[in-house]
């Protein structure tokens, strides 16, 4: 049969922007711009998604489909809320996730929970919370992931807390589920960085048994809790036939799940195609830095640039008066485009300052920009959270990229990118920089802030990060996990 010439080139076209597979097919392209277009601006897959992985996700969305919101499976699961009779056999299972903390925080933990799912074969559903429909596509076709409003415990998501009686720490606290011959229809999960000792139980074999029984359970956490998930055994296998490559888990997961409606997309492009795109370099610096006072703080200042100097991240400039001459042309010599995110206007205004008032030495040319100066977190307000995601997209473009320790919003940036950043040391205490100012990352996994340290078979405490290899501290956080 003949061809025409340019099948092939089509073909490989489609594989890109289906991310090798990653993504389905068909979903309708106008209504969610970037599910599609985003492959043209991120670079080229650094691994093809497992073909394993590619069929569990096909799985899920053909169950999603059948169990998701206001089918007849779901009208009957939630009748069992409702009696809170529950005889021991649903159709469905199901995660829901509530929404909590920052934007960045509330990437990792879906991401996380939508893993978990998938581990547990339940589905996934979403609290909407305040921003969530605006800032995220419906990542499957035909049925959406968001709880409807009539679900009956949705006016308990914010008020669920360690000690909700449903929370599965209380229940084993006070013997609830040893001493009841029946199962609840639901339990709470409280996975917040201030769980106690029976809330971590999570991540010990022995109590997931006893939670796959449960059809409903609602979970409530602001940290990456997926490395904990390997030292499960139960889930070890499945893990790594998802996951060959281990250190792809947020990778492929944030670039599933997470399309940025529309409008959050047109932020994106005409930022980066007005800024960014027609630069021969691109660095990106994510300045996160609790500040109680407004930036920008010199020592900050100081740490940053002695980054971007000892690991020649930037060009030195040259401080004398003396004129430079270079050979090549303005137009022969390189550019960088330096996109600078932070709450504070003043990082970006010192080093635009800094490459104006002095040339470079080795005569690039460095233009500094900064989308947005919000001033302070604002969770509620949809514009700024639009902001928030459009930066940490536009980060995720960059070639190389610059993070602050322990913050989510640089974790999602790296993860979405690909990219190892070098990791900004937290000042210390006594306001001064940090020596050495930076560290670069071994891998672009998140770090899960607030791990257990127990060993469920022997029933004391230990260092979860000598059980498996890949599982090691972060560099930022020296008692949290991180796959590598
Ligand atoms: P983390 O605090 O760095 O772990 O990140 P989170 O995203 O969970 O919370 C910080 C929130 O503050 C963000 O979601 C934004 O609302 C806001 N924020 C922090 N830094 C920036 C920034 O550089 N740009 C914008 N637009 N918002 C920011």
């Amino acid at each position: 049969d003949v061809k025409p010439p340019n099948a092939t080139v089509n073909s490989q076209v489609q594989i890109n922007k289906l991310l090798g597979g990653l993504l389905p097919s068909g979903i309708d392209e106008t209504s969610c711009l970037s599910r599609y277009e985003s492959a043209l601006y991120h670079k080229e897959l650094l691994h093809k998604p497992s073909s394993y992985l590619i069929s569990r996700l096909r799985d899920y969305e053909v169950l999603h489909k059948q169990c998701g919101p206001h089918t007849e499976s779901y009208n009957r699961s939630v009748e069992l809320i409702k009696s809170g009779q529950y005889n021991g056999s649903a159709e469905c299972n199901y995660l829901v996730w509530i929404s909590f903390s920052g934007l960045g925080n509330r990437m990792l933990t879906l991401a996380s929970a939508f893993l978990y799912a998938l581990l547990t074969n339940r589905v996934l559903l979403v609290d909407p919370g305040v921003n969530m429909p605006g800032l995220f596509c419906e990542p499957f076709q035909d049925v959406s992931w968001l709880i409807p409003p009539d679900f009956p415990l949705f006016n308990q998501f914010s008020t669920f807390d360690q000690k909700s009686p449903r929370s599965y720490g209380y229940m084993v606290k006070h013997n609830v589920i040893s001493n009841s011959s029946t199962l609840p229809p639901y339990i709470y999960l409280h996975l917040a960085h201030d769980y106690d000792d029976q809330d971590k139980l999570f991540f010990c074999d022995q109590d997931q048994s006893f939670l796959k029984k449960i059809p409903w359970l609602v979970m409530k956490t602001n940290n990456y809790f997926v490395p904990s998930l390997f030292l499960i055994p139960s889930f070890e296998q499945e893990l790594s036939n998802l996951f060959p490559e281990k250190v792809t888990i947020f990778y492929f997961l944030s670039r599933y799940l997470f399309h940025p409606t529309n409008s959050v997309w047109g932020l994106v492009k005409r930022y980066y195609q007005a800024y960014l795109e027609r630069a021969d370099e691109k660095l990106g610096i994510q300045i996160g830095v609790l500040e109680t006072d407004a930036g920008p703080l010199k020592y900050v200042l100081d740490q940053i640039i002695d980054c971007t100097m000892k690991e020649n991240l930037l060009p030195q400039v040259n401080r004398s008066s003396e004129p430079i001459v270079f050979n090549q042309s303005a137009k022969q010599r390189k550019t960088i485009s330096v996109l600078i995110t932070s709450l504070s206007p003043g990082y970006s205004e010192e080093f635009r300052k800094m490459y104006w008032e002095n040339p470079t030495v080795t005569g690039e040319i460095v233009s500094v920009y900064q989308p947005s100066q919000e001033e302070y977190q604002q969770s509620e307000n949809l514009l700024h959270e639009k902001k928030a995601l459009a930066e940490m997209y536009l980060l995720s473009l960059s070639d190389k990229l610059i993070t602050s320790a322990w913050s989510t919003f640089g974790y999602v940036a790296q993860g979405l990118g690909g990219l190892k950043p070098w990791i900004l040391y937290k000042p210390n205490e006594n306001r001064t920089a940090h020596n050495p100012p930076c560290v670069r990352a071994t891998s672009f996994e998140p770090c899960f802030h607030a791990p257990p340290n127990y060993d469920c078979k022997k029933k004391t405490p230990t260092d979860t990060s000598k059980i498996v290899p890949h599982v090691r501290h972060c560099e930022d956080v020296s008692w949290g996990l991180k796959l590598f």
